[in-house]
């Protein structure tokens, strides 16, 4: 079966080196030259391997990035960047790529990893607590076998919650990992999509998101 590969990328001499030469070695190739193309792309996978760029008009490859893992999709990505900067290299695998390619590159270096990249094992195992169970390649959600009608960013955050049971989780780390923003103190939206969570999930069972008092969320069993 041929290796289907998401390219996203805005230079057209670059695209077109790229994706010739890999539908020539039997890749399916699917081409997108902005960000917002791009999420658009990403979003009606599967891919087995994507190809980010980095800098791209509308949204970056950055914030592509960290918001095709925070919707739950584990496909192998490889950045594209004429960046060489350790720390840039660290922020993009931290945003969850699984490898990184400086431009200029040679093309056999391209094929090798995209290669290596495909024959990785699928996606993650479902997550799952107690009686709540989560697939986040399938979006599927469900508590006591019963299917969950969950939006993306309430599947997003109870993904999070399932990851750190029993942990006091602030406000300001929750909406850093599912927001990938910055906390102002002031905005009630984290509030709102826990309550919504919770009623969703209390339909099914007992009370698994627990506020701990000016602190945040703690997920598990009920204290004592
Ligand atoms: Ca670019």
């Amino acid at each position: 079966m041929s290796i289907r590969v998401l390219l996203i990328e805005d230079e057209p001499a670059v695209a077109d080196f790229v994706a010739r030469g890999l539908r020539e070695e039997g890749c399916a190739v699917e081409w997108a030259a902005d960000g917002d193309a791009g999420g658009r792309h990403l979003a009606a996978g599967p891919w087995d391997v994507v190809l980010l760029d980095w800098w791209l008009p509308g949204t970056d490859g950055l914030s592509l990035l960290r918001r095709f893992r925070r919707d739950g999709h584990a496909a192998p990505v490889l950045f594209l960047t004429a960046r060489d900067a350790v720390p840039d290299r660290v922020r993009g695998l931290d945003a969850g790529a699984d490898d990184y390619l400086c431009k200029p590159f040679a093309f056999e270096e391209l094929l090798a990893r995209v290669r290596a990249l495909a024959r990785r094992p699928g996606p993650p195992a479902p997550l799952a607590f107690a009686d709540v169970r989560l697939d986040p390649a399938a979006r599927r959600a469900e508590r006591a076998g019963a299917r969950l009608d969950l939006t993306a960013k309430e599947e997003a955050l109870l993904a999070f919650f399932i990851r750190h049971p029993g942990e006091v989780l602030t406000r300001a780390r929750i909406y850093e990992h599912v927001w990938d923003g910055w906390y102002d103190g002031l905005s009630n939206t984290l509030e709102v999509h826990v309550m919504e969570l919770r009623k969703k999930l209390e339909a099914r069972g007992p009370r698994l998101i627990h506020t701990v008092r000016g602190r945040g969320y703690r997920f598990g069993e009920p204290p004592g």
